[in-house]
């Protein structure tokens, strides 16, 4: 199985979709039991999606508007939990 420095440095892989069955098992193994790990790639996972939005509705995708989405949607998903 893999450490969580080995998750860390596939995460991005993984969220493209360009990672083998077996490192993909591997980290799901690993997330299924390391918190730290799954919070970790939930975050890229989402600053992907959002980084990819602003860059499609907007034409830009600067560092400052995704931390500002970024904080929105934080902010949002406290309010509902
Ligand atoms: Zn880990």
């Amino acid at each position: 199985m893999f450490r969580c420095s080995e998750v860390a440095e596939r995460a991005s892989l993984l969220i493209d979709g360009e990672l083998s069955l077996w490192s993909r098992v591997n980290i799901r193994l690993h997330i299924a039991m390391c918190r730290g790990c799954r919070a970790f790639i939930e975050q890229m996972r989402i600053t992907r999606d959002l980084a990819q939005k602003v860059g499609a509705t907007e034409g830009v995708s600067s560092n400052e508007e995704i931390q500002a989405a970024l904080a929105n949607l934080q902010a949002r998903s406290e309010r509902s939990s």
